[in-house]
């Protein structure tokens, strides 16, 4: 097996497939996310693997990117004589391991296949529906991704639905309650007391006056809002001449994964434009605000979620989960999450095993 990945949430979500195939899967990380608070801190979490190829792809803009990240990609897969390929999601690094895998006619697999968001403005959206339709196996994690599926001619022979190992991956780095609790005292923070943040999409940071109007509307929220700033997002805020913006925020950086599921785990209310997130929230039981113009991962909306456009509403909506956060948290605890159960790897390596016996 090759793993190909570049990107933070690729390497949370793949951990566990990682774990599964132990030495018997070669990762290839193309280094979209080269940062530092991106890359190494969450990969000091990951399983020691001596086949772990770092390509350092450095090239800007998409284009040039995916174009580099294939030919790269492409070198290492010399190495490999019969390698059954495997990308997850919807990113550059994904696209360029399934385009890879495909110029060499090795069989493809791709995880989280099957998300639609139908926002063509949306890169993610165009690279999700070019590997769903070269991949030879879609592991779709809920019903209704195989219904995206099949809704676009791909045959049913050719998808299983898995789950989305984002359970399993965030089950084996939940710290203890009693860990939990000492990384919000290291914050002075408390359970139940607090908002957690997360804005990073080009679409509403690449837009200074889009960019000012979600930090104000954080800004005025009646709890502490704690807000890892993604590069990205700094990036932005220095550009545009923002940063007076982040004054009554408690920015952090970036944080590893575990003591980011800490935070997540006991704020009252999580507001976020992130993809992982929103799956995440099912299985912590927290609300989320979704501040985005569409989501492809329309399972949790109504229960775990509401989506809202940049602007007063990530307030409003805000303000009705504080309205009774005791008991948010006690009804959520009874919903299952949409994702699954926390099998989607082992179900993923059986349709592997099924379809490419000699893997
Ligand atoms: N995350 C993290 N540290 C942080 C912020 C997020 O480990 O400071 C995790 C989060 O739990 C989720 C993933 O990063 O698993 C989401 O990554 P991101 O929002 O960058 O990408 P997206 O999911 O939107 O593609």
């Amino acid at each position: 097996m090759v793993l190909v990945c570049g990107t933070r949430p690729e390497l949370i979500k793949l951990a566990p497939l990682m774990r599964h195939f132990g030495e018997n899967g070669a990762i290839v990380y193309t280094g979209q996310h080269y940062d530092d608070s991106l890359y190494s801190r969450i990969r000091a979490d990951l399983p020691p693997s001596k086949q772990f190829h770092e390509l350092g792809v450095t090239a800007a803009g998409r284009g040039a990117q995916l174009g580099e990240a294939i030919s790269a990609v492409d070198e290492v897969l010399k190495a490999y004589p019969h390698p059954v390929v495997l990308v997850q999601g919807d990113t550059t690094s994904a696209l360029a391991g399934a385009l890879a895998a495909n110029a060499r006619a090795l069989p493809l697999v791709h995880v989280e296949a099957g998300l639609r968001s139908h926002d063509r403005a949306m890169p993610e959206e165009h690279n999700r529906v070019l590997i769903d339709h070269v991949a030879d196996l879609c592991c779709a994690p809920t019903a209704l991704n195989r219904l995206n599926l099949l809704a676009e001619n791909i045959p049913s022979e050719r998808i299983a639905v898995t789950g989305n190992t984002v359970v399993e991956a965030l089950r084996a780095a939940l710290p203890s309650a009693g860990d939990r609790a000492d990384v919000l005292a290291a914050r002075g923070l408390h359970r139940d007391e607090y908002i957690l943040a997360t804005i990073h999409r080009p679409e509403n940071v690449d837009d200074p006056e889009r960019l000012a109007e979600i930090l104000r509307e954080l800004g005025e929220l009646p709890l502490p809002v704690v807000f890892p700033l993604h590069p990205r997002t700094g990036k932005s805020v220095e550009r545009f001449g923002l940063t007076g913006l982040l004054k009554p925020l408690l920015v952090l950086e970036p944080q590893a994964y575990p003591a980011f599921l800490a935070l997540a785990a006991e704020a009252a209310v999580i507001v976020s434009d992130s993809g992982g997130i929103q799956e995440e929230v099912s299985v912590l039981k927290r609300p989320v605000v979704v501040v985005r113009r569409s989501t492809e991962r329309p399972e949790i909306s109504g229960l775990f979620g509401v989506l809202v456009p940049p602007g007063p509403l990530i307030g409003v909506e805000t303000a009705v989960w504080l309205n009774d956060v005791a008991g948010h948290r006690e009804r959520l605890s009874r919903l299952p999450s949409p994702y699954g159960d926390g099998a989607a790897c082992r179900r993923i390596a059986d349709a592997i095993e099924a379809r490419f016996p000699l893997a």
